[in-house]
């Protein structure tokens, strides 16, 4: 638990956004916040205590069935729905754990109903599932035309019971025009698939759609449930989304959570002509002084984040030279630089509360991604620790 490398999650700050989210929408409206992946590279546990300290947040969401036992033995006793499918060997999980799976497709439902009725047998015991619509996403769902048919299906067998309806959008994060109009498309064919259940003499359960940016765009989709996932860490799904809340005057903030920090291991002269790194890609144009971190990609720092990447060193911001290696990289701090020494903090992305001056959509900006993949990258070999 030494090493310098390491992630800070600032606990107040992740309290802070799940508090934002739930002013924000309806108090009726349920919220099933994602904390896939660890909670996005965060602690999956300590949002979910978060969550359930703040209070009114009913469901988490995970993408694997070993995300949601680490829940469960944890003590998380809210719903926990599994947004990727399950296989058939992961079935029984889902009964011993009450882990509320994805379904959709009438040989899929079939396989689910006979695991049930051997594990629930002579038992009456239902066990919830949320059936996928896929309304234009082009991932997992049936189409809006089949939900009735597949609800009939799931609430006929013995032991499944339909207690949700879900689908998901694929472009409520950008607000051009063309893709606000897909979204209200996908919301009416949504729309669609629940009537016709209700017609079928089907409760549909709680129907959601809107993950963060959704949640935040498109507050008349919002239905049942909102799913946020980024926001809860404290980022907006895209930079437009976070302009239009400013200019709307919604009442609306949210804070970074996570920094990644590590400290200056060594600091050497290097003279003008010298090459930095792999490749030999940075030249000295003069005489410098360069720091050694003992951070790489093989930490999450992805190789493509240089050239361009700039940490913060006491208050000021410092570019990373030459390539990023596996497990270190170099910094140039300039000639006989004053305010930077041995052993010093150095803070590559985080919430003003620690110092750094970039966060992770600086970082995502330099590597053509999104804060999502930069805050997943980080590696088991971070720890993260809660402050
Ligand atoms: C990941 C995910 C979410 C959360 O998405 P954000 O954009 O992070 O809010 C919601 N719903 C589904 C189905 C997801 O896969």
């Amino acid at each position: 638990m030494s090493r310098c490398t390491k992630a800070i999650l600032y606990k107040d700050n992740l309290k802070y956004n799940l508090e934002q989210i739930r002013k924000y929408v309806e108090p009726e409206t349920k919220i099933c916040v994602a904390v896939k992946a660890d909670g996005y590279g965060h602690n999956a546990i300590l949002t979910a205590q978060l969550a359930n300290e703040v209070g009114n947040i009913d469901y988490f969401a995970v993408a694997t069935v070993d995300e949601a036992i680490e829940l469960r033995d944890a003590g998380i006793k809210n719903h926990i729905i599994l947004l990727s499918l399950s296989i058939p060997k992961e079935f029984h999980d889902l009964f011993e754990y009450e882990i509320t799976p994805l379904v959709f497709g009438k040989d899929y439902i079939e396989l689910l109903s006979q695991a049930a009725d051997n594990y629930f047998k002579g038992d009456d015991k239902k066990f919830s599932v949320h059936l996928a619509v896929d309304t234009g996403m082009g991932r997992i769902g049936c189409y809006s035309n089949e939900a009735a048919e597949q609800a009939k299906l799931i609430n006929s067998s013995n032991h499944l019971e339909l207690s949700g309806m879900i689908t998901h959008f694929c472009v409520s994060d950008s607000l051009e025009e063309k893709n606000q109009e897909f979204t209200k498309i996908q919301y009416e064919d949504f729309c669609k698939a629940v009537e016709s259940v209700k017609a079928a003499g089907i409760n549909p359960g709680i129907c959601s759609c809107g993950a963060s940016a959704a949640l935040l765009n498109n507050c008349d989709m919002h239905f049942d449930m909102v799913r946020p996932g980024i926001i809860t860490y404290g980022y907006y799904p895209d930079e437009i989304t976070k302009e239009y809340l400013t200019s709307a005057h919604k009442d609306f903030n949210i804070k970074p959570v996570l920094a990644l920090e590590t400290q200056v291991v060594a600091i050497r002269h290097f003279p003008k002509g010298k090459t930095i790194s792999y490749g030999r890609t940075y030249e000295c144009p003069e005489d410098t002084d360069i720091a050694i971190l003992p951070i790489g990609y093989a930490d999450g720092l992805l190789r493509r984040f240089s050239p361009g990447l700039e940490v913060t060193i006491n208050g000021k911001k410092y570019p990373v030279r030459g390539r990023i290696c596996m497990d270190q990289c170099m910094v140039d701090i300039g000639k006989d630089n004053k305010d930077v020494k041995v052993f010093d903090k150095v803070i590559v992305f985080g919430p003003k509360e620690s110092g750094a001056l970039t966060t992770a959509d600086d970082l995502a900006k330099l590597g053509n991604t999104i804060s999502y993949e930069v805050l997943t990258s980080l590696t088991k070999r971070i720890k993260r620790i809660i402050q």
